[in-house]
């Protein structure tokens, strides 16, 4: 068999790398080494340098280094043959005489699961009052990629609560939420607000951070969503800094989805909205609804509440099982997930990981005539048959 050592040695790099089974670092430039066993703790993480310039790369914790030929040969512990029929067959290359080259097997490296870290809530930790977020413009550049991402969707929250409000307060009201002052931290962005926040924001950071915390649209380097949203803040559990959102289109011609979640959980984890640290820290009962319309229902309709934190998970599976345990010394959880097929799915796999981590719950329940959802059940004045219980 004549190997086509030209052709295998133009293939890119990265795209080896990827065929063996080494996974891309978060950076986008860098591989997670796969020779994980002769790095120092068994290391998974170790960095794969790649050189587009040389179709090649290097492992800074074990020294592999090389071309696709070479990398490769280093990955069947040296054995060229292997190497090259690996190359032809999972790249399709034909060889030099025309031989079918039969599939050569490859033992992956498990792919990397990072452990779960449970959240413990720490009501000692101190609670920081962000004021004037410009204030901090000048650090930015020096910043963590936590501390960056916060400070830009909080700029971006707190425009968004600079605009014109009565478009949003007339679609809440639509939606029987008489009570304005619950939607007054929901902010709203307008066509023209969009436009100006668009430069408000590039005025203060750069745009492919903008792209990477998935504010901006990559291709067209604007903003990446619907305009007429309500913007539903997820707060930063130990700051008055926004993690994440959700934007509600209140458009009722918008034919796109409904609700998108924003947020880099692998960078900041974005609490439920409803969820801040004095009403954790106050509350005696959570009460997780499915989406923030809902909360709003509940809130709403129970005058006096202060015992009770709501909090909204935006879809029946929008959260870690780490994030439950901040649940934990809570005398009940109560479950009101909508009465549909997700909604009953999402709430029996919700209970079964607060069981395994013995968190009393409950499910609310009422009679599904009058409503699938909680804000179907004040629109029909319904929202005192909820019953409670604990069988399901
Ligand atoms: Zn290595």
């Amino acid at each position: 068999m004549k190997y086509d050592l030209e052709t295998l040695a133009r293939i890119p790099i990265k795209d080896v790398l990827e065929a063996l089974g080494a996974v891309p670092a978060r950076n986008g430039r860098n591989f997670h080494c796969f020779n994980v066993a002769l790095h120092k703790d068994n290391d998974r993480n170790a960095s794969m340098a790649v050189y587009e310039r040389t179709n090649s790369c290097s492992c800074f914790a074990c020294g592999i280094s090389g071309t696709p030929i070479n990398i490769t040969k280093a990955f069947f512990n040296g054995d060229f043959k292997q190497a090259a029929e690996f190359l032809h067959s999972h790249f399709n290359i034909p060889t030099l005489d025309n031989n079918i080259v039969k599939q050569v097997k490859v033992a992956f490296t498990p792919k990397i699961t990072k452990e779960k870290v449970y959240m413990i809530f720490d009501e000692n930790k101190e609670y920081a009052d962000i004021k004037v977020l410009d204030a901090y413009l000048s650090l930015y550049p020096r910043m963590s990629e936590a501390q960056k991402l916060k400070l830009i969707y909080t700029s971006l929250y707190r425009f968004s609560l600079k605009t014109n409000q009565k478009p949003k307060e007339s679609y809440y009201l639509k939606r029987g939420i008489t009570k304005l002052h619950l939607v007054d931290k929901i902010g709203f962005l307008s066509y023209n607000d969009v436009k100006t926040l668009e430069k408000y924001l590039l005025e203060r950071f750069p745009l492919e951070d903008l792209i990477r915390f998935k504010l901006f649209s990559k291709i067209r380097n604007t903003f990446n969503y619907a305009f007429n949203i309500a913007v539903v803040p997820n707060f930063d559990l130990y700051s008055n800094m926004v993690a994440g959102f959700s934007f509600r289109s209140i458009d009722s011609s918008y034919k796109g989805a409904k609700e998108v979640n924003i947020s880099c959980s692998d960078i900041v984890y974005p609490m439920p909205f409803g969820l801040e640290n004095e009403s954790l820290r106050m509350s005696k009962w959570i009460w997780i609804c499915e989406g923030h319309i809902d909360l709003l229902s509940l809130r709403q309709y129970y005058e006096n509440s202060d015992d009770v934190c709501f909090i909204a998970f935006n879809g029946v599976f929008a959260y870690k099982e780490e994030f439950l345990t901040l649940l934990k010394g809570k005398s009940r959880i109560v479950i009101s997930f909508d009465k549909d097929e997700a909604g009953i799915n999402g709430e029996k796999a919700l209970r079964e990981h607060l069981n395994l981590l013995r968190i009393p719950n409950l499910t609310a329940r009422w009679d599904c005539v009058d409503g699938i959802d909680l804000n179907d059940l004040l629109c029909a004045k319904k929202l005192n048959t909820l019953t409670f219980d604990e069988a399901t």
